[in-house]
């Protein structure tokens, strides 16, 4: 019975390959095709949905972010559900992962030893500045006044600071009017080195109040995608004390000795996860369908879940590749190739999704449109019911694409849908704001599927029991539909300005 199914569906499908075949009218064969898609949409089903986001919104996932356990957890979980549903291996190499650098910094990875005697960050020292890794041992100090030079004045005039450290003042001397503004730390570090010192220290009158505001940055580094074109931290380390730590050595400072070990950057690294489906005849051009399932991480030592943002989308893209596989696996599977993308990175500002188009495995060229799938199991305050769904940039760049969404919707959602934030002059600018973009910024069509921002957005109160899994399935088969249609149809979207 099922093969004969397969047989009878593979016909049809094959008679909408050859336009000149009028064994059935087309009505009948559109009503056929269809109710193959419909088939394979009635798979995605809210107990799956459920029981992903359940384990990936959990504590134990830690809230996903870029580079940390969670993250990785997070990343083997969705490689693990790929596998199980069969799609392929889509990145390089046979891998589901493509991996991309991130750069921090371990801020304890710092020891001041001076006589002997070890100073303790943010109650001995602070430091300023992304410096870089070193080892200073036993080094000479040398006082430098303010550690200022102009034509006028100099702190350098009288002293030889080559591979010392150098003690300097805050601020500038009050007797002298200088013509340059020193308030920047950054430039008495600059000109110190030029004269060949090797560390600035600063005494620091407000150390207590400024290390308690420093200590914040230094104990929350900020991540960086790793970018090797970057020039790496070159400043040489700018350390703050007290008066009164430096009241210790200033006095015997020609027989001090101090020893400086930096060790603070960090390279982490971060994933995107994929699964592939390669298409039948038109396989060389992709349908690329995304959500990140990166998310915040913690928040004052609670775990940020991100159930909705944006463990909603990454759990409809699993149904999705669950869906077209099942499809793969009847004979039915698509002709245009598909790439289920999960994305990491995104919180920190769209890194995944920018390394992907930066370093495709996939043509960009061939790459016929990206649907993103971001926040879409909640309801906003401006509407009253679940009826609806944003729909952003679908008429950017193919009219054919929101052409196609429309259709789709009358057939077979019958959302309201709203087009607020695809206003180019909408203030919340959110087609700038999800992994989406970085396709459209290459001229591939997209469409930002998304269901709005409520009071727990990047709170640690976006957890599962406040999903609408209802609204998640039913936007979730609106992707798949859409996908579908751009997948199996005879042409490739056409880009606004083109035939
Ligand atoms: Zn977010």
């Amino acid at each position: 019975m099922k093969y004969l199914a397969t047989l009878l569906i593979f016909t049809l499908v094959s008679c909408t390959l050859t336009k000149n075949n009028n064994n059935l009218s087309d009505l009948k064969l559109e009503a056929l095709t269809d109710s193959i898609a419909a088939k394979y949409a009635s798979s995605i089903l809210i107990k799956d949905l459920y029981k992903d986001l359940s384990i990936l919104a959990s504590d134990e996932y830690e809230g996903r972010e870029t580079a940390r356990s969670g993250q990785k957890k997070a990343a083997k979980y969705i490689l693990e559900r790929f596998k199980e549903i069969g799609v392929e291996p889509g990145a390089k190499n046979g891998s589901f992962l493509q991996t991309f650098g991130v750069d921090t910094k371990n801020a304890a990875n710092i020891f001041i030893t001076l006589n002997g005697y070890k100073w303790n960050l943010l109650k001995q020292f602070y430091y300023k500045g992304n410096i870089k890794d070193t080892s200073l041992v036993d080094k000479q100090l040398v006082f430098a006044g303010f550690g200022i030079e102009e034509d006028i004045y100099s702190d350098y005039s009288n002293i030889n600071v080559k591979n010392k450290i150098i003690v300097i003042n805050e601020g500038v001397p009050s007797s002298i009017n200088l013509e340059e503004n020193w308030d920047s730390w950054r430039k008495k570090a600059e000109l110190a080195k030029e004269k060949g010192a090797i560390g600035v220290i600063t005494i620091d009158k407000n150390f207590t109040e400024e290390s308690e505001r420093i200590g914040f940055i230094i104990e929350n580094p900020n991540m960086q995608m790793h970018d090797p074109g970057k020039r790496k931290a070159d400043l040489i380390p700018n350390i703050y004390i007290s008066e009164s730590t430096a009241k210790t050595f200033l006095s015997k400072i020609s027989e001090s000795k101090i020893s400086i070990e930096i060790d603070i950057q960090e390279k982490l690294t971060s994933d995107n996860v994929l699964g592939y489906i390669e298409g039948t005849d038109l396989k060389d051009e992709l349908v690329v369908i995304t959500a990140h399932y990166d998310h915040l991480g913690y928040d004052n030592g609670e775990v940020c879940n991100g159930a909705d943002d944006d463990g909603s989308g990454t759990v409809s893209v699993i149904e999705l590749a669950e869906a077209f596989q099942k499809a793969k696996n009847d004979g039915n599977g698509p002709r245009r190739s598909i790439l289920f993308m999960t994305v990491s990175g995104e919180e920190k500002g769209l890194w995944g999704s920018k390394y992907y188009t930066e370093n495709p495995v996939y043509s960009i060229e061939k790459t016929v449109v990206d649907l993103n799938i971001d926040m879409i199991g909640r309801r906003d305050d401006e509407h009253d019911n679940d009826n609806y769904i944003y729909l952003i940039g679908a008429d950017r760049i193919s009219m054919d694409l929101h052409v196609i969404s429309e259709k789709i919707n009358k057939k077979y959602i019958n959302y309201d849908i709203d087009y607020t934030f695809n206003k180019r002059t909408d203030p919340n600018q959110f087609y700038y704001r999800s992994d989406h973009y970085n396709f459209a910024k290459n001229g591939i069509p997209v469409i930002f599927y998304f269901s709005g921002v409520h009071k727990d957005y990047h709170k640690p109160t976006d957890d599962v029991d406040k999903i609408n899994f209802n609204k998640v399935q039913r936007t979730t088969k609106m992707v798949f539909f859409t996908a579908w249609e751009i997948a199996n149809r005879d042409q490739r979207l056409r880009m606004n300005g083109t035939d």
